[in-house]
């Protein structure tokens, strides 16, 4: 990643990464592989970073959105099955071919144009099938996935490695609508049963399924929010279903660049939101919504100076916060300031910031981990 030097820094654990995919693992149970979904630069962790990490501890696929991702990660030496998400246009037919991806198909309209390249190239290609099983968004209804089979089947340079469906509300531990769209994809998988080879993996679960258990118990399962810490829930439901053992894996850390007192009445940044009520101790850090440390955050979110909580106050501008640490004793310039993760015993969660900004989880590792300079720490 090409970012200059800065204070401010995302620090990624390879430790609880590792950890992480053991619980993934735990919960998934043996004979069920893991398809360790890194799209999205890993949620901002770092794609061949992680990739390799997890390469390293067994992980023999991987997932992304699109071709170009998989291109890079087998430019970085990264081996195993690539699964290719977010669809396949015919131009991207050679580099599928050429790099050994996976294309999860989503219809049956590459099927001959795959298939006559695969034979020119006397090759054999690994394709994957996306039903839409309920999530109403990507993939073929379960009434087409007969007729597609039965083409890929009539293939023989063509071999299908997997069929794979997608939830759309396995993130509420509670639903029934999970419980649906799973026996929807089971009665899909009986009817096509006669056209699936015997390796041909089935899964479905994302973090949600494996941790609630709606998605258990088939081939694969394909955890992406999991692997970086953070619960599927958001942790709106509390503990339970093992996602209390889960640990963040990214914190986002920066330096207090000046701190200033200022008498009662003084109207700080921007806009003046903020006016101070007593005397107040201002540090300002050079974190902004440049660095994905959102605007609508301004007068709401938190940070951790010196082990204790301090609130954001006044406009975050495009690179610079305001926090006050009145009463909070030797702040000076220099001190390390935590906008995410833990110092000392306090800890700012991906879920606080997400409900600080409105969002989920995803969005802040994303937008903070994809914006800043990472460096990987045990
Ligand atoms: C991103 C993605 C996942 C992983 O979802 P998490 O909620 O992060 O576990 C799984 N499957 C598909 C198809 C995805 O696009």
């Amino acid at each position: 990643m090409n970012r200059y030097e800065s204070f401010n820094r995302v620090e990624i654990s390879r430790s609880a990464l590792r950890h992480n995919l053991a619980l993934c693992r735990q919960l998934a149970g043996a004979g069920c592989g893991i398809v360790a979904m890194v799209k999205a630069d890993a949620y901002g962790h770092g794609m061949v970073e992680c990739a390799r990490i997890l390469a390293a501890e067994g992980v023999e696929t991987f997932g992304v959105a699109e071709v170009g991702e998989g291109v890079c990660l087998r430019r970085r030496g990264i081996g195993g099955e690539i699964l290719v998400l977010a669809g396949t246009l015919p131009e991207t037919i050679d580099a599928l071919v050429e790099y050994d991806l996976t294309p999860v198909l989503l219809d049956g309209s590459l099927l001959d144009t795959l298939a006559e390249r695969a034979a020119r190239l006397d090759r054999q290609i690994r394709v994957q099938l996306k039903v839409d099983a309920g999530m109403g968004r990507l993939g073929c209804p379960p009434e087409e996935a007969t007729e597609i089979l039965r083409r890929i089947r009539a293939l023989p340079r063509l071999r299908l490695q997997g069929v794979m469906a997608h939830f759309p509300m396995a993130d509420d531990p509670g639903s029934d609508n999970t419980t649906r769209v799973r026996r929807r994809f089971d009665a899909m998988i009986r009817r096509v049963a006669g056209f699936l080879p015997p390796d041909c993996r089935l899964h479905i679960a994302n973090s949600g399924g494996l941790f609630y258990g709606s998605g258990t118990g088939l081939d694969l399962v394909r955890p992406g929010i999991a692997l970086y810490g953070c619960p599927p829930d958001g942790g709106v439901h509390g503990g339970g279903h093992g996602t209390e053992r889960l640990r963040p894996v990214m914190r986002f850390v920066s330096r207090v660049i000046q701190v200033r007192s200022h008498p009662a009445g003084t109207g700080l940044g921007y806009g003046h939101i903020f006016t101070t009520s007593r005397p107040t101790r201002v540090a300002i850090l050079p974190a902004g919504y440049e660095d994905g440390y959102l605007r609508s955050l301004s007068n709401r979110a938190s940070v951790l100076i010196r082990g204790r909580r301090v609130p954001v106050i006044g406009r975050i501008s495009m690179n610079l916060t305001m926090v006050d640490v009145t009463g909070l004793e030797g702040v000076c310039a220099g001190d390390e300031v935590v906008l995410l993760g833990r110092q000392g015993t306090e800890e700012i969660t991906a879920d606080e910031i997400a409900s600080w900004m409105g969002t989920i989880s995803y969005e802040v590792l994303c937008l903070l981990g994809n914006l800043n300079q990472r460096v990987y720490v045990e």
